[in-house]
C-alpha cells in the first residue's frame, strides 16, 4: 500500500478513534477523578489533540486565526467555565418549580422506571437533545434577535481547535446548556444521562476541527468537520435559505427536514472554499463587542470608559 493511501486511511480512522477514546475516558472512573482535579479536562485535551491534528492533516483552505487568538481564549474560558453555571443559577429554580408545584416532587416522573427500559432512556435522551438543539440552532438563524447573537459564531473565517466555543454566552447557553438543564428535571435514570450526554456533546466539539480529517460514512450520522464547514460557508448553497446542516451533534434531523448538504465529486465530499459571515462581515477580535453588542450594551458601556483607557 502506498504511503499516500495509508495517510488517507488514517485521516478516515482518526475521528471514530478519537471519539471512542474520549467517550470511554469521559465515562470511566479515571475520567471522573481527572474531572475533580482539572474541570473540563477532556475539552482542554481535545483542543490540544485538534491543534496537533491540524499540523498533521493540513487543510487546503486553512486561514490563520492568530489575530483572534485572544478572543478565542476568553470565549473558551467564559463558555466552558462560566456560562453553564450562570444559566443554571438563573433557570434551574424555574425548572425545579414545575415538578414541585404541580406534582409535589423533585422530578416530572416519580421514578425512572416510568420512562421505560434503560436503553430506551438513552435513545430518548439523544433524540430529545438533538431535536431541541437542531430547532434551536435553526431559530438562531431565522429569528432576527437570535441571529444577532449567533452571527458572531459565524464571523470566524476557518474552523479551528479554539473556535468551537466562540459565541455570545446567551447564544451558547440557548443551544448548549438549556436542554441539559431540562433533562435534569425529567427524572431519567442518572446513569442513562451520564452515558448519553457525552455522546451528544463530543462530536459537536470535534465538528470545529480544522484538520483535513475525513468523515466517511460518519458524515451521514454525526456532524463531522466536513459537514459543519458547509454550515459556515460564506456562500450558502442555492435553495438552502439561511444556511444548511443545522445539526449540532447528529445529522439525521437535517436529512429528515431537508437541510442536509454535502456535495461530492468523484465520490469525495467537496468543501466550501470560503468560511465566514454570509453577509461578508469581518471576524470580530474584540471579545467585549461579541459579548455586549448584540444586547445593545457595548456603546453605552464603552462611553463610560475614558478614551485614553480604551
Ligand atoms: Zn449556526
Ligand atoms: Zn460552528
Amino acid at each position: 500500500m502506498s504511503a499516500k493511501k495509508m495517510f488517507y486511511i488514517s485521516s478516515l480512522l482518526m475521528l471514530p478513534l478519537l471519539l471512542t477514546f474520549y467517550y470511554v475516558a469521559h465515562i470511566s472512573p479515571q475520567g471522573h477523578a481527572l474531572e475533580q482535579w482539572l474541570p473540563k479536562w477532556d475539552r482542554l485535551a481535545i483542543i490540544v489533540t485538534i491543534i496537533i491534528l491540524e499540523r498533521i492533516y493540513t487543510y487546503r483552505y486553512a486561514v490563520s486565526q492568530r489575530f483572534v487568538l485572544g478572543r478565542d481564549i476568553i470565549a473558551n474560558i467564559v463558555n466552558l467555565y462560566i456560562t453553564a453555571a450562570v444559566t443554571s443559577f438563573l433557570i434551574l429554580p424555574l425548572l425545579l418549580y414545575v415538578p414541585q408545584h404541580f406534582f409535589g416532587r423533585k422530578f416530572l416522573f416519580a421514578s425512572p422506571d416510568q420512562l421505560g427500559p434503560f436503553w430506551l432512556q438513552i435513545v430518548a435522551i439523544l433524540v430529545v437533545v438533538s431535536f431541541f438543539r437542531y430547532w434551536m440552532h435553526r431559530a438562531q438563524h431565522t429569528v432576527p434577535f437570535l441571529w444577532e447573537l449567533h452571527s458572531y459564531h459565524h464571523r470566524v473565517t476557518d474552523l479551528t481547535a479554539t473556535n468551537a466555543e466562540v459565541s455570545n454566552p446567551i447564544d451558547f447557553a440557548l443551544r448548549n446548556v438549556v436542554v441539559f438543564l431540562m433533562l435534569g428535571v425529567v427524572g431519567f435514570d442518572p446513569l442513562a444521562i451520564a452515558l448519553a450526554v457525552p455522546a451528544a456533546t463530543l462530536s459537536a466539539v470535534f465538528s470545529h476541527c480544522g484538520a483535513d480529517i475525513k468523515g466517511g460514512v460518519l458524515n451521514y450520522l454525526i456532524v463531522t468537520p466536513e459537514v459543519h464547514r458547509w454550515h459556515h460557508a460564506v456562500d450558502v448553497p442555492e435553495g438552502y435559505g439561511y444556511s444548511c446542516n443545522y445539526g449540532v451533534e447528529f445529522c439525521f434531523w437535517d436529512i429528515l427536514f431537508g437541510t442536509y448538504y454535502l456535495p461530492k465529486e468523484a465520490g469525495q465530499p467537496v468543501q466550501p472554499a470560503r468560511i465566514g459571515h454570509p453577509s461578508g462581515l469581518p471576524d470580530e477580535p474584540n471579545y467585549l463587542k461579541l459579548l455586549l453588542m448584540p444586547v445593545g450594551l457595548y456603546r453605552p458601556l464603552a462611553s463610560l470608559v475614558p478614551k485614553t483607557a480604551r
